[in-house]
């Protein structure tokens, strides 16, 4: 290769989701392009006019947005580009690379069954009806004179060299009867205009490489380097689909996935730096190679995607957690009240250690967040004994004076509970348990905290019996 710019690209269809798989690609190519301090762009293929509405491409841009993985220009969306498609084919027309084929749909069938029957592809006789009828306006496909011997080598950076005959390629059509140009014929002139260096997609585009490289020869263009993905597959080993749970980029977001945490993970699907398992975003950069892509298919591993999340929801910062929090507990109608941002911030940090989503963290702080009087379930209550609750009333007293710290608090029940001469298990449940309604929490002085002062107190008060309340002031 030359010492041009590298230019890596995504060309994602609008489909209306963002399959994880797109995620990955568009990862590879942005870490490419990062490494080679190169260009990462983005064309939208919404040649497919009823499918490419405008939510569907703003589902692609969304998604590339969440995970960090915006192009490094505006992106060139490629119905636009459909005269200037059709001008490269004419020009293909008049170098004699192309042809008009006049085949009827009857005529297309039957070869077909012919070929079908032979064991070969399509071939059409107007290939080689020089002289015959030119006529632009007879209905007619205009057809690639693709080479029929030989072969056609990819040297692909994840596949090694892969070899197509080309007696088994038909003369692919570059514009149909309506004159509209053909998925090969757009994407290469779309990757030539943009200067695209490096194609690296999907290996369910690795016959296409061979197709365009046709193209590419025909007009005298320089064939970019090619490297194509192994599929990703779910964990039994299968093709992933929709049995195997999440697929679209915003189903990980529904589901609790930090953004950091799936570029991770997609960067160990089918690429990896030794046996590191966690990389930030740098390090990925500095490493990546396409060359070091696997070319076996790689399997979704939940296991090894949650921990990941864990290690980065543990690293992130609580005001973000938060705002991820209030947005899971809005989605399930949680009534949110003035002061409840502030509990978050401080419980988060307290309850993250084993969460694996946010959707779980939204789970461990809702003890914080409830309302008085805690509805207490049939456990709690069992716990309660008079006794029990005349020892939650004067430790309600006892840690009043103390500073409201997790240290603090530790030491506060610790002494209180060697005051009333009895081990800390004699209590802290039922405390807990008043503390949090059932729900889960974290350790007392944690949940003590997180709740607040006059929360907490107001909560074991509600839970003890009249005669004991003397004993908190509140
Ligand atoms: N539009 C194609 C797809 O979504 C990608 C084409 C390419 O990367 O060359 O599969």
């Amino acid at each position: 290769m030359s010492e041009r710019q590298v230019v890596t690209r995504i060309a994602p269809s609008p489909t209306g989701s963002m399959h994880i798989g797109t995620a990955r690609t568009a990862l590879f190519n942005w870490l490419y392009a990062r490494r080679m301090g190169g260009k990462y762009l983005l064309r939208i293929e919404d040649t497919d006019r009823e499918r490419s509405t405008e939510a569907a491409v703003k589902v692609i841009l969304d998604g590339l947005t969440w995970l960090g993985l915006e192009p490094d220009e505006a992106p060139v969306f490629q119905f636009s580009r459909a005269d200037r498609h059709r001008e490269v084919a004419l020009e293909l027309l008049a170098r004699g690379a192309a042809y008009r084929d006049y085949m009827t749909p009857d005529e297309l069938a039957e070869e077909r069954e012919r070929a079908r029957a032979e064991g070969r592809v399509v071939r059409t006789p107007w290939r080689d009806a020089n002289g015959g009828p030119m006529d632009p306006d007879r209905p007619h496909v205009v057809r690639l004179r693709a080479p029929q011997s030989g072969e056609t080598r990819i040297d692909d950076q994840v596949k090694g060299e892969v070899v197509f005959r080309n007696v088994d390629l038909d003369d692919l059509i570059l514009l149909r009867t309506d004159g509209t140009p053909t998925y090969n014929l757009a994407v290469v002139v779309d990757d030539h205009d943009m200067g695209v260096t490096h194609v690296i997609r999907g290996d369910d585009h690795l016959t296409n490489a061979a197709r365009q490289t046709h193209i590419y020869q025909a007009m005298g263009w320089d064939t970019p380097v090619w490297a194509h993905l192994p599929m990703i597959h779910g964990p039994d080993g299968k093709k992933l689909s929709k049995r195997h749970g999440a697929q679209a980029v915003s189903e990980f977001d529904d589901m609790g996935y930090l953004p950091e945490a799936l570029r991770n993970y997609l960067a160990k699907l089918g690429w990896g730096h030794g046996d590191d398992e966690i990389f930030s975003d740098a390090q990925a950069r500095a490493w990546f190679d396409i060359r070091d892509v696997v070319g076996a298919p790689a399997r979704l591993d939940w296991d090894k995607l949650n921990h990941l999340n864990n290690h980065y929801i543990r690293l992130a910062e609580p005001e973000r957690l938060a705002d991820l929090v209030e947005a899971v507990l809005k989605s399930r109608d949680w009534p949110l009240h003035d002061g409840d941002r502030e509990i978050l911030v401080r419980t988060l940090p307290l309850v993250r250690e084993g969460a694996r989503t946010t959707l779980e963290l939204a789970d461990a702080v809702v003890f914080a967040l409830k309302r008085r009087p805690l509805e207490l379930p049939d456990k709690v209550r069992g716990q309660l004994t008079e006794e029990t609750r005349s020892r939650l009333g004067r430790l309600a007293a006892w840690i009043e004076e103390a500073e409201w710290t997790p240290a603090a608090l530790e030491a506060s029940i610790r002494s209180f509970a060697e005051a009333e001469g009895v081990g800390i298990g004699k209590f802290g449940p039922a405390l807990r348990g008043v503390l949090s309604g059932g729900s889960p929490a974290p350790d007392l002085a944690g949940a003590l905290v997180s709740i607040g002062r006059d929360e907490s107190l107001a909560r074991i008060r509600d839970a003890l019996p009249n005669e004991a309340l003397g004993a908190i002031r509140l």
